[in-house]
């Protein structure tokens, strides 16, 4: 090994060297203002929650399942390293949570495992994605030099992840739900560039080094991961900014911030723009919405009546909740529904959400059945979402077969009137996301008054945590939850209305 590393001070941990890799200043201000990080949010810790089950599921598989020669180590750092050394001395074959530590580097390895055959040690990481991301490469990869440095030699490199293609029938079955890939060979290719990285990282974090480091926002702020120092870097950035512009590329950022350009209404002119970027930023210059209302007439004029405004609530989970379902499947839990039966017509409500500990979907699928009848169009946010919902309850499902693909035959997506651009307004920010139309289009209704909720994604958080789960808050969210669902669709009507419809 001809790593150099002389630097005793501070220890770069594996999450330290990621964050290194996607922004150095990120690596800084996680060393030298803690006090900007924000806390753990309840979604992320669901997330953290979610890593640590899965890498309980890998514990089981049948490799490392031998209790007299697994051992975990419970300790960190010098505890930690002293552990897992006397666990190798003892001859355990598999060590959980196995410590290295040197100098300056220091990681856990989720799991090591002896290769009798090499006369190394094989080391596991686990992942609760379902595939291989770039990221997981330059992880092992530190691990393995520092196992190395540290007197362990590391024979293969490999990952545990989530199979997409399980189904549950009965109890999680370790094997089925987890792959193994063996990325030694992809790993060792990045050694000599992980060798050359890891000194700069650790000057960064020299407690000599208090200038904070420099970096310009981009792109890396939100890739691999959202970068927790976000609101720290992107405080003067105005309100509608270069990074609204639509599917804006790394070139065109680049080109606008060598310019100093920061807000979109600043764009040259003659900036090279695509089409639909350029009725954006025409949209918000003039200030004057662009409307086609040819084509909006033309669209909505091809809606059959009863209309239906449907919207579900979805819940998705790395360990399948049900038999039936697979890892992360959006399992629909809740439905709200407004039904306009004729023009001229008010809007009735209806609505499913499941309260029960068994299965939401056939209950709900029963419920919808009966109040969406076999003629009219049915009015969705994003169709794929809703669409691909149904073709999945439908497998499962077979006797609603019948019933489900007479609804996906007869979606309308009205989110497509503002993504293919027949409708521009400044005020929607670049997004097609009802959250950024509807206050623009119907002010007068809110998703800020509703409490507890208020976005979309922590809807299923709320419905596992409280409702499933019994929780003492189950009352107040089922009410929550209901109204929440509730406003998605009426937001729909009022925008289709609107838009026109009903003339
Ligand atoms: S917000 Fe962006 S620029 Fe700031 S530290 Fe994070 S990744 Fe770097």
């Amino acid at each position: 090994m001809d790593l150099e590393i002389s630097n005793p001070s501070p220890l770069l941990s594996k999450t330290d060297y990621i964050s290194y890799l996607q922004c150095p200043k990120k690596l800084w201000l996680s060393k030298n203002r803690k006090d900007l990080k924000p806390a753990v949010d309840e979604t992320q810790q669901a997330i953290f929650d979610q890593g640590f089950i899965v890498e309980k599921y890998a514990h089981k598989l049948a490799l490392f399942k031998d209790p007299t020669q697994t051992a975990e180590v419970k300790d960190w750092y010098q505890k930690g390293q002293a552990e897992t050394k006397n666990y190798i001395k003892d001859g355990y074959k598999t060590i959980f949570q196995a410590n290295a530590m040197t100098n300056d580097l220091y990681c856990k390895a989720d799991i090591l495992h002896y290769n009798d055959q090499t006369n190394k040690w094989d080391l596991y990481e686990v992942k609760s994605s379902t595939e291989v991301k770039d990221e997981h490469l330059p992880d092992l990869c530190f691990q393995k030099i520092a196992f190395e440095m540290d007197g362990t030699p590391i024979d293969r490199t490999l990952l545990i992840h989530i199979n997409n293609e399980y189904v549950r029938n009965g109890e999680i079955d370790s094997e089925k739900l987890l792959t193994i890939e063996d990325l030694t060979e992809q790993v060792e290719n990045l050694r000599q560039i992980t060798e050359t990285n890891i000194p700069k990282a650790l000057e960064i974090i020299k407690p000599a080094n208090t200038e904070e480091v420099q970096i310009r926002i981009g792109k890396q702020c939100d890739n691999p991961f959202k970068c927790p120092f976000k609101d720290y870097c992107w405080a003067n950035l105005p309100d509608y900014s270069i990074f609204d512009l639509q599917r804006i590329t790394e070139k065109q950022l680049t080109a606008l911030q060598n310019l100093n350009i920061q807000k979109i209404a600043d764009i040259p002119d003659d900036f090279d723009l695509n089409e639909k970027q350029q009725n954006q930023v025409t949209a918000t210059k003039t200030g004057e919405d662009m409307i086609d209302k040819e084509s909006i007439k033309t669209t909505l004029e091809a809606l059959e009546y009863p209309l239906y405004f449907l919207d579900y609530e979805t819940f998705g989970s790395a360990i399948p909740l049900f038999d039936g379902l697979r890892p992360y499947q959006q399992m629909c839990f809740q439905y709200s529904l407004h039904i306009i039966r004729d023009k001229g017509a008010e809007p009735e409500h209806y609505e499913y959400l499941h309260t029960g500990t068994d299965m939401p979907v056939p209950h709900l699928l029963a419920d919808m059945q009966k109040n969406i009848g076999d003629s009219g169009s049915v009015i969705v946010w994003h169709k794929s979402f809703e669409m691909g919902r149904n073709q999945e309850m439908a497998l499962m499902y077979p006797e609603y077969a019948p019933f489900l693909n007479s609804v996906n035959h007869r979606v309308f997506d009205l989110k497509e009137i503002f993504s293919n651009q027949h409708y521009v307004s400044a005020g929607f920010k670049g997004s097609s996301s009802i959250k950024k139309v509807l206050p623009i289009l119907a002010p007068h209704l809110s998703y800020d008054d509703l409490e507890d909720i208020h976005e979309g994604e922590t809807t299923s958080l709320y419905w596992y945590k409280h409702i499933y789960s019994n929780s003492p808050l189950k009352d107040r969210m089922t009410k929550n939850m209901l109204e929440y669902c509730k406003l998605d669709t009426l937001a729909m009507v009022e925008i289709w209305r609107m838009l026109g419809g009903e003339v």
